[in-house]
C-alpha cells in the first residue's frame, strides 16, 4: 500500500489557518512563508514515501532485535536513518547556531507527520531526538550544549528520554535512580529504566541519553529529581568518542504495536561493565544539566515538546489509515447499493456506511491536523513574537492545546484506525492487509508521553483550574467570533456549522464552569470527568478548526481556485459538525451530572 503525503491540506491549513505569512513576520523566520513551506513539504515527501514508508511492513514483519547487549533494527533503518540525517531533517527546527535549519513548527509538524505515516516505529528516533535537542537548548550549559547539540542536530547521534522505572510510571514521584556526585564534578549513575524507546540501537555512532535520577540527600517525591546527559560513549575533549559508558542495554520488549521500534532495559552502573574491558568502570557517568532538583521541570519542556509531536504521531497513523481504506473501498465489490444506483453488486464505497465510515476517518484526520497546525503557528508567536504581550497570549493558547493534540488526537486515532479495520471486513483481521498494523501501531499513543488521563489531569489542573478556566473562556470566545463569522457568510452549510460549533461551545463553558467550581470542593467528580472533558475540548477546537476551513474554503472556491479540493473540505466540515461536534452535549451531560455514579460502586463491589 503506497502512501502518498497531503501536502495540499497541510499547505491550506498552514496559509488559511496557522497564517503561515504572520510566522513569516516574526523575527528569525523571514524565508519562512508558504514558498518555503511548499519546497521544504514536497522535499521531505519525497524522502517519506519514497524511502521511509516501504520500511512500514518490513519493520512490523522484521522487527528490532537484541543479542549479546547489542540491538539491531530492521534491515534498511540504518540506511533510512543515514538518508534522513544527511538531508538536514532532524535539523529542521533547531537553531541554525547548532547546525540546524530554524525553521518553524508551523513547518516542522508537517514533516514530522509525514515521517509518521510514512512510518511510526522509524520516526520515534528523530521524535526522541527532538525532546532531548529541546531539553538542553532549554537547560544544558554552555558546555554540554557544545559537546552534545550539533550532533545531536545533524542526526549523527540520537537522544533518549529516561523516565520509567518499574516502580515509576505516571508517578515520577517514585523515580529511585541514584546519581552519587564525584569529585570532578560529574555523577555516578546507578539504577534501572525500562521502555526506553531507542534505548539501544545500530542507526548511530552514538546515543544520548537524558536521565531522571535522585543526588544522594536530595528531598522525596518531584522535588528531589534532577536530570542528567548520560552518553553512550563518553565524548572527549577534542569531540572524538571514548570509553563506552556503563549503561547497558539487557533487552528489549515484545510489543503489540511499533514493533521495529526498540523498547529498551537499560542498566546504570550494576558493576558489570567492571569486566567489560574498554568501560569507565561502575557506575555511569553522567553530568547535571541545570541545576539539581529541577530535573522534572526541565524534562516539561522536553515533554511538551514530545507530547505534541505524539499528537501529531496519531494524526499521521489516522491519515494512513484513511487512505488505506480508502482504496480498498473502491475495490472491494460485494451487495447491491441501496439506492438501486448500480443493479449488481458494487464496489462497497458505494453504501451509506462505508461512506460513513470513511467520512468520520477524514473529518477526525482532517481536524486533528487543522487543530495541531493552529496550534503550532501560536508555539512560534509565543517564542519568537516582539511584542511579550502576544507572546504570553499565545504561550497560553499553546499550553492549553497541548493536553488537547496528544489526548484526542491519538484517542481519534485508535478510532479511525479501528474504522479502518473495519472497512475491510474480515480482510481487515488479516495481518497481511495492513490495515490491523496502523491500528496495534496507534495503541502506544495514547500511553506513553504520559496516558490520555495524564493529559487529562493536565488539562483540568494547569490549563484550567490554575487561571480559574480563564484560558478555556478566551478560547471560547474566538470560537464564538467564528460563529459570527460563519452566519455572516450566509450558506446553509456555514450556517449548519455555526448551530453546532455553538451547541458544543455552550456544552464547553458548562464544563468549565464545572471543573473550577468542583475542583476543590469535590474532586472526585471533577476527575471523573477528566477524559471526557479533555475529549470534548479536543472536539470543539478540531471543529472550531474546521469552521475556519470551511470559511476560507468557500471564500477561494468564490474565488475560482481548486473547486474538487474546497468542495471537499466544505463537506468534511459539516460532516464534522454534524457527526462529531454533536456528541459534546453527551459528553456534557455525562461529566457534570454522572460524576456521582463513577464512584458509587465500593471498591470491593468490582
Ligand atoms: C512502547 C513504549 C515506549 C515507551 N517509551 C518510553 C521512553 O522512551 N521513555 C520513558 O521514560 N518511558 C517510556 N515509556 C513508558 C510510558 O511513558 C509509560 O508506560 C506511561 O507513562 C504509563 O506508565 P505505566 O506504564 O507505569 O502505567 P501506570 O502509571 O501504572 O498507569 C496504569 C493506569 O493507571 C492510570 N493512572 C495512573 N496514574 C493516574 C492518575 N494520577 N490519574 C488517573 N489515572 C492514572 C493510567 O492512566 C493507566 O490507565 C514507554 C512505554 C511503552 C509501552
Amino acid at each position: 500500500m503506497t502512501y502518498s503525503v497531503p501536502v495540499k491540506d497541510m499547505l491550506f491549513n498552514m496559509e488559511h489557518l496557522a497564517r503561515i505569512e504572520q510566522v513569516a513576520q516574526l523575527p528569525g523566520f523571514e524565508d519562512a512563508g508558504l514558498e518555503t513551506a511548499q519546497a521544504v513539504l514536497e522535499e521531505c515527501a519525497k524522502l517519506c514515501e519514497g524511502v521511509v514508508a516501504p520500511l512500514n511492513v518490513p519493520g512490523d514483519v522484521n522487527p528490532s532485535s537484541f543479542k549479546d547487549g547489542k540491538v539491531s533494527t530492521t534491515p534498511g533503518f540504518a540506511e533510512a536513518f543515514k538518508q534522513y540525517a544527511e538531508g538536514g531533517w532532524q535539523g529542521l527546527q533547531h537553531p541554525v547556531d547548532f547546525g540546524g535549519q530554524g525553521l518553524p513548527k508551523t513547518i516542522g509538524a508537517a514533516c514530522v507527520e509525514m515521517l509518521n505515516s510514512a512510518n511510526l516505529s522509524f520516526a520515534l528516533c528523530p521524535l526522541l531526538t527532538d525532546g532531548a535537542i529541546e531539553a538542553l537548548l532549554t537547560a544544558g550549559s554552555d558546555e554540554l550544549k557544545a559537546t552534545y547539540l550539533e550532533k545531536l542536530v545533524t542526526g549523527e547521534w540520537t537522544g533518549t528520554m529516561n523516565l520509567t522505572e518499574p516502580q515509576a510510571g505516571s508517578d515520577l514521584a517514585l523515580v529511585r535512580t541514584k546519581a552519587e556526585p564525584q569529585p570532578d564534578g560529574t555523577y555516578k549513575v546507578f539504577g534501572t529504566k525500562i521502555f526506553i524507546t531507542y534505548g539501544e540501537h545500530d542507526m548511530a555512532e552514538n546515543i544520548v541519553h537524558l536521565v531522571l535520577a535522585r543526588v544522594a540527600g536530595a528531598p522525596e517525591g518531584v522535588k528531589g529529581i534532577s536530570l542528567f546527559v548520560v552518553p553512550k560513549f563518553l565524548v572527549g575533549q577534542d569531540g572524538a568518542l571514548g570509553e563506552r559508558n556503563d549503561v547497558h542495554c539487557v533487552s528489549i520488549e515484545h510489543k503489540m504495536g511499533i514493533k521495529a521500534s526498540p523498547t529498551a532495559v537499560l542498566q546504570y552502573g550494576d558493576g558489570t561493565a567492571a569486566s567489560i574491558a574498554d568501560s569507565a568502570g561502575p557506575g555511569a557517568v553522567g553530568y547535571l544539566v541545570g541545576e539539581e532538583n529541577r530535573g522534572l521541570e526541565y524534562m516539561f519542556i522536553m515533554m511538551n515538546a514530545a507530547r505534541y509531536a505524539v499528537g501529531v504521531q496519531g494524526i499521521a497513523v489516522a491519515e494512513r489509515a484513511y487512505q488505506h481504506a480508502v482504496q480498498y473501498a473502491k475495490e472491494r465489490v460485494q451487495s447491491r447499493p441501496v439506492d438501486g444506483s448500480v443493479k449488481a453488486s458494487a464496489t462497497i464505497i458505494h453504501h451509506p456506511d462505508v461512506r460513513r465510515m470513511l467520512m468520520t476517518m477524514r473529518a477526525y484526520t482532517e481536524g486533528c491536523r487543522a487543530m495541531a497546525s493552529a496550534a503550532a503557528a501560536a508555539y512560534d508567536a509565543a517564542h519568537h513574537h516582539g511584542d511579550a504581550q502576544v507572546r504570553e497570549a499565545n504561550a497560553a493558547f499553546y499550553e492549553f492545546m497541548v493536553p488537547l493534540v496528544k489526548g484526542y488526537s491519538t484517542e481519534m486515532s485508535l478510532e479511525v484506525t479501528s474504522l479502518g479495520v473495519q472497512v475491510h471486513g474480515g480482510m481487515g483481521f488479516i495481518e497481511e492487509t495492513g490495515a490491523a498494523q496502523y491500528y496495534r501501531d496507534a495503541k502506544i499513543l495514547t500511553i506513553y508521553e504520559g496516558t490520555t488521563a495524564i493529559q487529562a489531569n493536565d488539562l483540568v489542573g494547569r490549563k484550567t483550574g490554575r487561571d480559574g478556566g480563564q484560558t478555556a473562556r478566551v478560547i471560547a470566545a474566538q470560537i464564538e467570533k467564528t460563529e459570527g463569522e460563519l452566519r455572516a457568510e450566509g450558506s446553509a452549510a456555514a450556517q449548519a456549522v455555526a448551530d453546532r460549533l455553538e451547541q458544543a461551545r455552550t456544552a464547553f463553558l458548562d464544563v468549565v464552569d464545572f471543573v473550577v467550581a468542583q475542583s476543590r470542593s469535590d474532586p472526585n467528580a471533577v476527575h471523573a470527568g477528566s477524559v471526557p472533558y479533555l475529549m470534548l475540548a479536543g472536539n470543539l477546537v478540531a471543529g472550531w478548526q474546521m469552521g475556519r476551513a470551511l470559511l476560507a474554503a468557500q471564500a477561494l472556491l468564490h474565488k475560482g481556485q481548486d473547486e474538487a479540493f474546497m468542495r471537499a473540505k466544505m463537506a468534511t466540515a459539516r460532516f464534522y459538525a454534524e457527526h462529531i461536534l454533536t456528541k459534546a452535549q453527551g459528553l456534557r451531560d455525562a461529566i457534570v451530572d454522572g460524576g456521582a455514579s463513577v464512584m458509587a460502586l465500593p471498591m470491593d463491589g468490582f
